[in-house]
């Protein structure tokens, strides 16, 4: 008998893991961190016959306790390498700035390399005595990856977070898949409609132009991975006219050093070595300050405003009317983000900022949306039962309805819960 359990992501963001088990034998397929205080991650797995551990993408909301499971078993990690290497990345930035304590050290982070057997797409790889694993290409951020097992004469799809559109950094996602008994999938955007994605390029190209015509300077808070490189590839193939540098701060700067070692996850390796080669990287508060002066386009780590050398930039920038502040991500509440996009003003330190530059969303997705999810998941032969997990529980609930219109079988998986394969 074969068992699958939902450690995580179920009805929530963050904190995904799920875990097989046939006989003696079991894999785990990511095991995450969720950002409470202290940080939350899923219940301890025993791990004496685990064979092998899958690891859909580096975001730590999927990778953030993999050193945590590593520590304990000697089970390797299956994954693409650009996904390891990004991975380890994130797990030392979260450890640096982890308030609360984590249930590693700083020195277990290494095992994610050492016990990695990096894997290819479509790459099959025989697990103990009972499972195989392939991973298919998600489209999400370069590496990233849908997890599949087979066990006990099964197929069982993990999608991790997908997105089948192509961007001018990723590939799509793959979509004809193969046959599947069951799939957990992602429903983070389940409940929204994404407008077309060279429509918000050309519409962030405008601010861009707009602004630098009128002698500002823009700047664009971005998460670290694909979010900042993505960017950098709109404004080199959309034109950006070569007088306007590109300035690029932060974590961002080691992620493209990872991505141009791995150029084969991304959409055209030439025009994100084009985009490489003209962007300035920022590496102190001087250079800070004369890349504001200089009227070009600032790059920077976090996308949400919190924290991160955006925030130093946001202090320059916001008092004058000429600049632009765009965001390009959805901004949770309670963010500087969100309160900047809701009322102009940022509490900050103490300190209220009143923002007189222009300030614009143009939200790239890294997702796919209602249309898009559903659309590559019912392409999915073999009459797959649904479980969908990571998104909030109404956006699960509103997943599992729509593929349940169609005449399939859907369910929101519950935390801890366990179902016979
Ligand atoms: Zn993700």
């Amino acid at each position: 008998m074969s068992q699958l359990t939902f450690l995580g992501s179920c009805r929530e963001i963050g904190r995904s893991g799920f875990f097989v088990e046939q006989n003696d034998e079991s894999v785990l397929i990511d095991y995450g961190v969720m950002f409470t205080e202290p940080p939350s991650f899923p219940d301890m797995i025993h791990t004496d016959g685990l064979q092998a551990v899958a690891l859909t993408h580096a975001h730590l909301d999927h990778s953030g306790g993999i050193p945590r499971i590593l520590r304990e078993s000697e089970a390797s990690l299956f994954c693409t390498p650009a996904t390891r290497d990004l991975s380890v990345l994130l797990l030392r930035d979260m450890f640096n700035i982890s308030r609360g304590p984590l249930p590693f050290t700083r020195k277990d982070i290494a095992l994610v390399r050492r016990q990695c057997q990096a894997t290819a797409y479509e790459e099959t790889v025989p697990l103990g005595h009972h499972f195989e694993m392939t991973l298919f290409n998600a489209g999400h951020i370069p590496g990233s990856a849908m997890v599949s097992v087979r066990v006990n004469g099964k197929r069982i799809l993990f999608t991790g977070d997908f997105n089948a559109t192509e961007s001018q950094l990723n590939p799509g996602a793959r979509i004809n898949l193969p046959k599947h008994d069951i799939v957990v999938t992602e429903s983070t955007y389940a409940r929204r409609t994404n407008p077309k994605r060279e429509d918000i390029e050309e519409a962030l190209m405008d601010t861009v132009i707009e602004t630098l015509e009128r002698g500002g300077t823009v700047l664009i808070p971005a998460f670290a991975v694909g979010r900042s490189q993505e960017i950098m590839c709109i404004l080199e193939r959309r034109g950006l006219p070569y007088k306007y540098p590109i300035y690029l701060d932060g974590m961002a700067r080691s992620v493209n050093d990872v991505l141009v070692r791995h150029p084969e996850y991304l959409q055209s390796p030439q025009a994100f070595q084009r985009a490489v080669s003209r962007t300035h990287i920022i590496q102190d508060n001087r250079e800070r300050s004369n890349a504001v002066k200089s009227g070009g386009v600032i790059i920077s780590p976090a996308g949400m405003l919190k924290g991160g050398a955006s925030h130093l930039y946001f202090k320059m920038v916001h008092d004058n009317p000429k600049n632009s502040i765009v965001l390009v991500s959805f901004q949770i509440p309670d963010t500087p983000g969100a309160e900047l996009l809701a009322t102009h003003k940022v509490t900050a330190g103490g300190r209220l900022f009143d923002v007189k530059a222009d300030v614009r969303q143009h939200h790239l997705s890294s997702h796919s949306d209602s249309r898009g999810m559903l659309d590559m998941l019912l392409k999915i032969p073999g009459e797959p039962v649904f479980y969908t997990v990571h998104g909030e529980s109404e956006s699960c609930d509103a997943l599992a309805e729509r593929l349940e219109k169609r005449k399939r079988e859907a369910h929101v998986a519950e935390i801890n819960e366990s179902i016979e394969i």
